[in-house]
């Protein structure tokens, strides 16, 4: 399924990284407390004809990746429609999200975050685990 369109060069991916600031693009993780590299996430995916394209790319958890696989969109319980899943290139990360009291969980403040949540499992019950920790410990939520 692979040819000389999808590989991404290691000058292009380094650009990404720095771009998403070395975090996943949907749930904030960092690389520091993932220990381990990001992936590159085509955001329209390649399966729905994304290309590999600097504007089609970002950073993304092994996670959140594999959640989102081939989808594109997803459906918002609260208005029963179904849209486009969170582009975190073009789109704003607090503008769609925001987090629980409890630093904890990821919530939708519109339709698009959402269904995000909900699609890319962004409260799966490992990591809120995990941020649990992350939280006792100074270092979570995300300040920014
Ligand atoms: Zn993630």
């Amino acid at each position: 399924m692979s040819d000389a369109s999808d590989f991404v060069s290691d000058a292009l991916r380094a650009h990404i990284a720095l771009q998403a600031r070395y975090r996943c693009g949907y749930c904030l993780r960092s690389q520091e407390l993932l220990g381990m590299p990001l992936t590159i996430d085509h955001i329209i995916p390649q399966a729905a004809g994304g290309k590999t394209v600097e504007e089609n790319l970002w950073l993304a958890c092994h996670r959140c990746n594999g959640f989102k696989g081939t989808q594109t969109h997803a459906a918002d319980l609260a208005t029963g429609t179904r849209i486009g899943l969170f582009n975190p290139r073009r789109q704003n990360w607090n503008e769609h999200f925001e987090w629980n009291q409890t630093g904890t969980e990821i919530l939708g403040k519109t339709a698009c975050g959402r269904a995000t949540v909900i699609a890319l499992k962004l409260n799966n019950p490992e990591i809120v685990v995990a941020r649990r920790l992350w939280v006792a410990a100074g270092w979570w939520p995300p300040q920014d």
